[in-house]
């Protein structure tokens, strides 16, 4: 799934978890179901930072980071840390480590770009109720 919507889960995870270990255990497993999912992955390293940074400076603006939401977010994309530097050819494909990159989670299905419209209202949506919520 791409970064956005794995830090837009791990925020309104972090909303509703009632502490930091909660929010981290909780943003974590929701990587792992966002991955499995059949998605669309954003290619680009640099239009996924971007979306991900716009994700967290509305929230930011908007007076919706609070502790949980910080880590929620942070453990809800820290797999994809490893997809970053094998992106950027850092690591080789092999030394990936989380279990939903490395096969042993099977990956969704691959779809078209149009499955961003799908990410990009959820991520629209959340991010709204979160700022409409606070
Ligand atoms: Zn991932």
């Amino acid at each position: 799934m791409c970064v956005f919507t794995h830090i837009t889960a791990g925020a309104i995870i972090g909303v509703y978890s009632p502490n930091p270990a909660a929010a981290a255990a909780l943003g974590l497993g929701s990587h792992v179901v966002l991955d499995v999912l059949p998605h669309h992955d954003i290619d680009n390293v640099a239009v996924e930072i971007s979306l991900a940074v716009a994700v967290v400076v509305a929230l930011a603006l908007g007076g919706a980071i609070t502790a949980t939401v910080i880590v929620g977010m942070i453990f809800a994309i820290l797999p994809d840390l490893e997809n970053l530097l094998w992106k950027l050819g850092k690591i080789p494909e092999n030394k990936k480590f989380f279990p939903g990159h490395r096969g042993i989670i099977s990956h969704g299905r691959v779809l078209d770009s149009s499955n961003l419209i799908i990410q990009f209202v959820f991520a629209i949506f959340t991010v709204s109720y979160l700022l409409w919520r606070r």
